[in-house]
């Protein structure tokens, strides 16, 4: 089924007020359609508040705006919610809930411990269960908000990685980066030469104070250098465990979306300032490719597919990079740049039939 999406372009054709992006994101919020999802029901706006001396999140304007059209579709009750660190912090970014016209929630609570089990069926590699937030779960409609960027890990962040890393326990995201591996590493062949760590074009190796080769996946490339310079032989890349984390992803996605059945959930992407790594690394790095806009629609599947859709590697600024880092091989640009596919999320998430990668975008004017 092809899912429409609703995209408020950045760039303006004039420079008239009612043509900038702001005015836009009104138009859009009133052609979404929000009572339907949120009428009469208590609503989460899940987003990612960043922390530490990140300044790129979502600007408290969207925040406040989207607050008020929810209010104004006759939602009960609203709230933003995100992870216990990036609540207590939230104030430093301009979020406070004078600014944003409803309260911040910790969605597990502060202290990471209001949480439901739910397994996951069938257990997927050591992914046997995820711990979902209360405040998520009490929830009765959810607004997916999501600041898209790049992402080491698994290639870029927006709405899934939003719901999937977001609306857990810490235990339950240290699970999912558990599934990362990707280069295995044979102790009883290696003499320590450290060719390796030397010639890692991302600085990702390092010998832990035991001895033992620690590979920092999110910088990792899996370039392969190390294992073809390893004159032992006791590198290897299995190259998959991205993609393992992508799954992971998916499938955590897909416990959130389960308490949400449509219409009563809706996704929005922001297309501004991507940067360069999450907003969870509590830094701000300049904008990869320039500002781009607002996607938003009910398919979660669609919404990536158009997000990376819209991010193509001939707008990258080049140099916004750092020092060492350049777009290398094929793909996608954030293909190019971390050496992972960001698609992969997009296709487990469909073959879960969370939804269509294909779509057709009405443009807000
Ligand atoms: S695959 Fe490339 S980026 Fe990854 S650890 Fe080896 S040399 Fe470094
Ligand atoms: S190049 Fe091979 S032998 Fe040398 S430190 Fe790295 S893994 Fe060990």
């Amino acid at each position: 089924m092809t899912a429409q999406l609703l995209f408020a372009r950045y760039r303006p054709k004039t420079l008239e007020p009612r043509d900038s992006l702001g005015s836009k994101w009104l138009r859009l919020l009133d052609q979404l359609d929000l009572a339907p999802a949120v009428a009469g029901r208590r609503t989460c706006i899940k987003m990612h508040l960043g922390g530490g001396t990140g300044f790129t999140t979502i600007h408290p304007f969207f925040t406040r705006k989207l607050v008020e059209k929810v209010k104004a579709a006759g939602a009960r009750k609203v709230f933003v919610t995100d992870s216990p660190g990036a609540v207590l912090s939230a104030v430093e970014r301009g979020y406070t809930a004078e600014v944003i016209g409803c309260p911040l929630v910790s969605v597990t609570g502060p202290a990471d411990d209001q949480f439901r089990r739910q397994p996951i069926q069938p257990a997927f590699k050591t992914l046997t269960a995820v711990e979902l937030g209360a405040a998520v779960l009490d929830a009765e409609a959810l607004i997916d908000f999501a600041h898209v960027k790049g992402h080491g890990a698994c290639g870029f962040g927006g709405a899934s990685k939003n719901l999937s890393m977001g609306c857990v326990t810490q235990n339950t995201r240290r699970d999912l980066h558990a599934l990362e591996g990707g280069i295995h590493w044979t102790a009883k062949l290696c003499d320590s030469c450290r060719t390796c760590i030397e010639n890692c074009p991302t600085g990702a190796m390092k010998f832990t104070d035991a001895g033992n080769m620690e590979i920092f996946f999110h910088h990792c490339k899996l370039c392969q250098h190390c294992a073809l310079i390893c004159p032992q032989g006791a590198l290897k890349v299995e190259g998959g465990g991205y993609r393992a984390f992508q799954k992971g992803l998916a499938l955590a996605t897909a416990e959130v979306l389960a308490h949400f059945a449509p219409p009563r959930r809706l996704f929005i992407n922001v297309l501004l300032d991507i940067s360069i790594y999450c907003d969870c690394w509590g830094m701000t790095t300049p904008s990869l490719v320039p500002d781009i806009g607002i996607l938003a629609g009910s398919d979660i599947v669609a919404i990536e597919q158009a997000t990376l859709d819209f991010v193509k590697t001939e707008d990258l600024i080049t140099s916004t990079l750092p020092p060492g880092m350049a777009p290398a091989g094929d793909g996608h640009l954030f293909q190019r740049l971390y050496g992972k596919d960001p698609h992969a999320v997009i296709e487990f998430m469909e073959a879960l039939k969370l939804g269509s990668r294909t779509y057709e975008l009405q443009e807000v004017e």
